[in-house]
């Protein structure tokens, strides 16, 4: 399996929307890029045009090739103590308002059932390390989330999983509320998708719970105090060696 090179300040790479341009960009080119202040070294479109430059991802990214995918560790962060859980029943959070309601949109009496089923099928999201850690570290400040247990997950792909050709772009409905069925070709397992968000321009994946072979799971524990987002962030690079560490003496889970 391969394990790779954790790096939360490589550079990122960038593709613009107008011109195709390709290049690399560090953090301080980023700042200037999205104050307006630095455009496209080729044909000069800034973050202002609606055919901008964003993140795109190394043509030489190893995750391109599906072998590579099937063979690499990817990881997931989460407040639930048994993810992925095949027994998840997504009516156990909602009130019985809710329920009646859901129940009533169709006319046969099967919404409940129906958004049950739908919520259950809903794609699960895997990335590198880093990008891991940062949808934590966001959930925590934006979300309202600072107070709740985190989980690591490290996940093994089943070595069969279908997975589908190229590497989209992140759209709303790709890291939000979808099927993967709707993504790509029936039977799809893997949908390779940029992340513009976290760990930006590296390759991210949107799975089906069957393409999932197996996890290895620590609770994150945070002794920081989690309003600060700066002081997170350096908790997080402190524990990643210990993290990588402690998961590899950890038992896997078959899901
Ligand atoms: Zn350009």
């Amino acid at each position: 399996m391969i394990e790779r090179t954790v790096n939360f300040s490589r550079l990122r790479w960038m593709r613009c929307g107008t011109c195709s341009n390709e290049w690399q960009a560090n953090d301080e080119w980023l700042e200037r890029f999205h104050e307006g202040d630095e455009p496209c070294l080729k044909c000069g479109t800034n973050c202002e045009s609606e055919e901008r430059p964003d993140f795109w991802t190394a043509q030489d990214d190893p995750a391109h090739g599906d072998s590579v995918v099937r063979d690499t560790f990817w990881y997931h962060t989460s407040t639930h103590a048994n993810w992925p859980d095949r027994e998840f029943d997504p009516t156990a959070s909602i009130t019985d308002i809710t329920k009646r309601r859901l129940q009533q949109i169709r006319p046969d009496g099967t919404g409940l059932e129906r958004w049950a089923a739908q919520q259950k099928s809903k794609a699960l999201h895997l990335g590198t390390y880093e990008a891991a850690i940062e949808n934590m570290l966001r959930r925590m400040t934006d979300q309202n989330d600072a107070d709740k247990q985190f989980y690591l997950y490290r996940v093994r792909l089943r070595p069969n999983t279908t997975i589908e050709p190229g590497v989209h772009k992140e759209r709303a409905n790709i890291a939000g509320d979808v099927q993967l069925a709707e993504l790509g070709e029936p039977g799809v397992g893997v949908l390779r998708y940029v992340n513009t968000f976290e760990d930006p321009s590296s390759i991210s994946l949107a799975v089906t719970l069957d393409s999932i072979l197996a996890v290895q799971m620590l609770p994150i524990p945070l002794t920081t105090n989690p309003e600060d987002p700066w002081a997170n962030a350096a908790a997080a690079r402190l524990v990643m060696a210990a993290a990588l560490e402690t998961l590899d003496t950890t038992p896997w889970r078959e899901v």
